[in-house]
């Protein structure tokens, strides 16, 4: 039996980095230290199924990691650089695993997007033929209930749109929030308060200050926009994410050295990163 200070040791939220990359997978030597897959994070509570929020190119490390029968996958947005890992993700073949896809869209147009992605001449096996059960749902306002935690999705500004999510256990709350450009009055108040006192904001900090005038409309936000959205919501730790794919590792290190000088508890998120989200040690103080 575990006693009391050990059950918090394995509360809260466990989040794994398995893509951190924005646009474009990057397999160069100058940015393997902070990895070159993109978009996806692994998120659960301790014991129970995973969540998987995109299935860009770091998917197909965690689906060789996975054994459980049940994931769940929940997507920003249907860019390349968030779905192109799915066909290379294990689980999906396994006879016996169900996976329940889920987006701020109707489900029917979510399936028909990730068939699409699997269908000739793109590749070679199509959804229907995989071994596993796929479902498809839509995540509403209201918030979706899956593996012990409920995910809340609200709306981020970006072409197309993009869905950013707070996931919320009893003692830990982790936001995601990637390919969103700040600038809408609307959009940022709700994206500030589903912000609010997050264990972990994990956040777009694709651009520098610098470059951002040149890309403005692109639909990212900027690293001095990540920490002061974490700074004013009361965010207990920022993990910048989707850096851009020409960002060496000096200089994605150069970023976050920079942001803790505004906001502490910064850190630029990398490929294999594991992160415990809880809420005990404030709790506690
Ligand atoms: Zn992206
Ligand atoms: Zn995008």
């Amino acid at each position: 039996m575990r006693n009391g200070s050990e059950d918090n040791h394995s509360g809260g939220l466990e989040v794994t980095f398995w893509g951190v990359r924005g646009s474009i997978p990057s397999p160069r030597p100058d940015l393997m230290e902070y990895g070159g897959n993109t978009s996806c994070v692994e998120v659960r509570r301790p014991g129970a199924a995973p969540l998987v929020f995109d299935t860009g190119t770091g998917v197909r490390a965690l689906g060789q990691n996975l054994d459980e029968p049940a994931v769940h996958i929940f997507y920003s947005h249907l860019h390349w650089d968030h779905i192109q890992g799915l066909p290379f993700f294990r689980p999906l073949y396994d006879r016996g695993s169900t996976i329940t896809f889920c987006a701020a869209m109707p489900a029917a147009a979510l399936e028909a997007a990730l068939r699409h992605q699997m269908s000739s001449p793109y590749f070679p096996v199509t959804l229907p033929e995989v071994g596993g059960v796929c479902r498809f749902n839509q995540a509403t306002e209201d918030g979706v209930e899956a593996a012990g935690v409920r995910v809340v999705p609200f709306p981020l500004k970006h072409p197309s749109g993009s869905t950013g999510y707070r996931i919320e256990a009893p003692d830990a709350v982790v936001v995601f929030i990637t390919d969103h450009e700040h600038g809408d009055r609307e959009i940022d108040a709700r994206v500030a308060r589903h912000c609010r006192e997050a264990d972990l904001l994990i956040c777009d900090a694709q651009y520098l200050p610098s470059e951002y005038a040149a890309r403005r409309g692109w639909g990212h936000s900027t690293w001095e926009h990540a920490v002061r959205l974490a700074s004013e919501a009361g965010v207990k730790q920022l993990a910048l994410f989707h850096h851009d794919p020409d960002r060496k590792d000096a200089e994605v290190a150069q970023i976050a050295s920079e942001a803790r000088e505004r906001f502490e508890p910064s850190i630029a998120a990398r490929e294999g990163l594991q992160i415990r989200a809880c809420r005990a040690a404030k709790e506690t103080r």
